[in-house]
């Protein structure tokens, strides 16, 4: 089937108290590897590209290989432009054909926040393309964007609910406590926070900084409201190791295929498992 706008995915999710994978790939080989996972599990997918990944590889490029892969499958398959702050790219994405973008103007002030989201929800809606907004700044990491631990600020519930009124967006990613990267430590999560902007917000909530988060917490956000888990470091560190692993063995090995296949068979696995805890295997008939 072609790729899918992931606005009734998630609200599907939201509506089902489920969660959608959102995985940062990088190469044809993890793009392959999650779609496959997806696949046997029977699980929407959402596929997502960095902005530094969509300059490395162009979005051309990675939304050929999206659809290819979408229209020889019978699950739906969203493609998403991760934490994007520049209006021109999130342009050339859709044109493209990427089905979902971020724009990411949370270290902005809330007035400009609505402003720039207004402005990329206006020119994605008539294209039938998903736009999701973040509140608050999630800590971490995200390409070249940094944001100290103790510089990250949450989300309030009820600039939520003002700023997806405002901005009309269907999908809000509130900063609750996660970060970007492989935390040190357990995650500080602030459930209250989610209940109460769940209470105020009813399109589906985005949790970002999926990678390390136990079992048990990423379920009680599903619960309360979370239907989308982004996964990006920590599926790039089973990739990296995977091959790591072949050149540890085999430091002369020279074909490519030699290290992309066990790394997209670590990588399949861990998108299973991110899978499961989202609680999406099966959900993708609904879909059909
Ligand atoms: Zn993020």
């Amino acid at each position: 089937m072609p790729l899918v706008s992931s606005t009734p995915l998630l609200q599907a999710a939201r509506a089902g108290g489920y969660c959608i994978g959102a995985f940062n790939v990088h190469t044809l080989e993890m793009l392959q590897a999650v779609v496959e996972a997806a696949v046997e599990t029977d699980s929407p997918l959402i596929i997502q590209s960095t902005v530094g990944t969509v300059k490395h590889l162009g979005p051309e490029y990675i939304a050929a290989a999206a659809t290819v892969a979408s229209n020889m499958n019978r699950i739906p398959i969203a493609l998403h432009l991760d934490h994007c702050t520049e209006f021109d790219l999130i342009v050339r994405c859709i044109r493209a054909g990427y089905t979902s973008v971020m724009i990411d103007a949370s270290h902005s002030p809330f007035d400009e926040n609505v402003a720039q989201t207004l402005r990329v929800v206006e020119v994605a809606r008539p294209a039938g393309v998903n736009v999701e907004a973040e509140l608050g700044k999630v800590g971490g990491v995200e390409d070249d964007i940094v944001v100290a631990d103790n510089e990250a600020l949450m989300a309030d519930p009820d600039e939520c609910a003002k700023f997806v009124e405002l901005t009309g967006v269907p999908t809000l990613a509130p900063a609750i406590g996660t970060a970007h990267g492989i935390y040190k430590g357990e995650p500080k999560i602030d459930f209250e926070r989610i209940k109460r902007i769940a209470d105020k917000v009813d399109v589906p909530l985005v949790l970002h900084g999926g990678s390390g988060i136990p079992e048990e917490q990423v379920r009680r956000c599903v619960v309360l409201g979370m239907a989308k888990m982004n996964v990006a470091t920590e599926l790039r560190i089973v990739f990296s190791d995977a091959i790591k692993a072949v050149f540890a063995q085999n430091p002369e090995e020279n074909d490519p295929r030699k290290y992309m296949v066990p790394a997209k068979k670590a990588l399949k696995e861990a998108a299973i498992e991110k899978m499961r805890l989202c609680g999406s295997f099966g959900k993708a008939k609904d879909f059909r």
